[in-house]
C-alpha cells in the first residue's frame, strides 16, 4: 500500500514537475505529458500484441515509434509546451496515417484525430482564426483517409478476435485522452464559474443588506413591499416605522462606537421577535422600518409590545459602563387602495406625534 503511495507521489512530481522554459502552463504542461505517456504505453501494447504478425520494417518502425515518444517525454522539460504539443500532433497523424496502413480501417485508430482536434482547441494558443483553420484540416484528412483507406486492403493481416480487441483499445484510450484534456481544461472554468456565482450572490446580499446591522436595507424592504402587493390585496399587512429616543445622547455622551453597538443589539432584538415573514430594516440612521405582510394591526400591535419591552430592558455594556435606551414606534395598516408611500407617511407622522408626546410609546 505505501509503496503505491510512493509510486504514485513519484509519478505526480515527474508529471507536475516543471519546465526549464519560464511562464509557461502547468496545466497545459500536464496535459501533454499525460498524453505523451499514454501514447508512450499504448504503443509498447500494441507492440507486444502484434509484432508477430509484423514483418523486420515494421519490428523498427515501432520500436523506433516507441522511442520517439519517450524521447519527447524526456525533453517535455526541456521544450515549450507549445512544440511539445505540435511534435505529438505530427507524430500522432503519422501515426494514424501508419497504422491504417498496416492494420486496416476497422480497427479504428482514425479516432485519435478527435484527440487532436480537442488538444488544438484547449492547448493551443492560437487565435479563433488558426484554430478554425486546423478544425477544417483535421476534418479534411479524416475525410482523405476515409476514402483512401476504407476499402484498401491491409499490410498485415489481424485475426478477427484480435481486430475486435485493438478496437476495443483504441477506444478506451481515445475516451481517456478525451475526458483528461476536456477534465483538466474544464476544471478551472467550473471553479471560476461557481466563484463568480457566489461572488455575485455576495454583491446581491450586500447591495440588499445594512453592513451594521445585518438587517434589510431600504431596497430590500421596499423589493419586499413589491413582491407582497404583488401576491395578493386580500390579506391584512401593517407596517411600522420606528426611531431610537435621544440617540443623539448616546454618541455625544459615549461615542459613534458605542451608538453603533446599540443599533446592533437593536437590530437582534428585532430579528428575534419579529416572527417568521415579517421583515425588520433599517430605513436610515437610527430609524426602522418593520413590515407585518400577514398581521392586522392589533397583532402587529402585540408582536410591538414584546419589541419596546425587551428593548427597554436592553442593557448595553460599553467600556464598563450600562448604556440603556428606549423606542417611539408608529404603526399602521396597509391601505391597498393608496399607493405605499401613503402608508410608510402615515406611519412616520404617527412616530413624530409619539416623538412629540412623550416617545417611548407605540402610536397606532
Ligand atoms: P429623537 O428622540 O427625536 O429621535 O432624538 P434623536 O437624538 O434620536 O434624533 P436625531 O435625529 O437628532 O439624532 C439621530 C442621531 O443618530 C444623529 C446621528 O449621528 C445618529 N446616527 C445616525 N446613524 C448612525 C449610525 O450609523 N451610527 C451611530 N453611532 N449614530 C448614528
Ligand atoms: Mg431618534
Ligand atoms: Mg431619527
Amino acid at each position: 500500500m505505501i509503496m503505491i503511495k510512493k509510486i504514485s507521489k513519484r509519478f505526480a512530481d515527474l508529471i507536475k514537475k516543471d519546465t526549464t522554459i519560464k511562464n509557461e502552463s502547468v496545466k497545459t504542461m500536464i496535459v501533454i505529458r499525460i498524453l505523451i505517456l499514454t501514447v508512450f504505453f499504448y504503443f509498447i501494447v500494441n507492440f507486444l500484441l502484434n509484432w508477430h504478425i509484423l514483418d523486420g520494417r515494421g519490428i523498427v518502425i515501432s520500436c523506433l515509434y516507441v522511442l520517439a515518444f519517450g524521447v519527447l517525454f524526456v525533453s517535455s522539460y526541456h521544450i515549450k509546451v507549445r512544440t511539445a504539443a505540435t511534435i505529438f500532433s505530427i507524430a500522432m497523424l503519422l501515426f494514424i496515417g501508419l497504422n491504417l496502413q498496416w492494420f486496416g480501417w476497422w480497427v479504428g485508430v482514425q479516432h485519435f484525430l478527435i484527440v487532436l482536434l480537442v488538444l488544438e482547441f484547449f492547448v493551443g494558443y492560437d487565435g479563433f482564426r488558426t484554430k478554425m483553420y486546423i478544425a477544417v484540416l483535421i476534418c479534411a484528412i479524416r475525410i482523405a483517409f476515409y476514402f483512401h483507406f476504407h476499402n484498401i486492403k491491409a499490410i498485415y493481416e489481424i485475426p478477427p478476435q484480435r481486430e475486435d480487441f485493438l478496437q476495443i483499445m483504441n477506444t478506451i484510450i481515445i475516451f481517456w485522452c478525451i475526458s483528461l484534456i476536456s477534465y483538466v481544461f474544464g476544471k478551472d472554468s467550473r471553479a471560476l464559474e461557481g466563484k463568480l456565482v457566489k461572488y455575485n450572490e455576495e454583491l446581491e446580499r450586500e447591495a440588499l443588506t445594512d453592513n451594521l446591522t445585518g438587517l434589510a436595507n431600504r431596497r430590500r424592504a421596499m423589493d419586499y413591499v413589491q413582491q407582497i402587493l404583488k401576491e395578493s390585496e386580500n390579506r391584512n399587512f401593517s407596517l411600522c416605522m420606528c426611531d431610537i429616543d435621544f440617540f443623539k445622547k448616546v454618541n455625544d455622551t459615549w461615542g459613534h462606537d458605542c451608538g453603533d453597538l446599540v443599533l446592533k443589539q437593536i437590530a437582534r432584538i428585532f430579528k428575534e421577535n419579529v416572527g417568521n415573514g415579517n421583515m425588520p430594516c433599517r430605513w436610515g440612521g437610527e430609524e426602522f422600518l418593520l413590515l407585518f405582510p400577514n398581521n392586522n394591526g392589533d397583532e402587529a400591535y402585540d408582536i410591538l409590545v414584546t419589541i419596546q419591552n425587551a428593548i427597554k430592558q436592553m442593557v448595553v455594556e460599553y467600556e464598563g459602563k450600562q448604556v440603556r435606551v428606549t423606542m417611539t414606534f408608529g404603526l399602521t395598516e396597509v391601505d391597498f387602495h393608496n399607493p405605499i408611500e401613503t402608508s410608510i407617511q402615515e406611519a412616520d407622522e404617527k412616530l413624530y406625534y409619539g416623538k412629540n408626546h412623550g416617545r417611548d410609546q407605540i402610536v397606532f
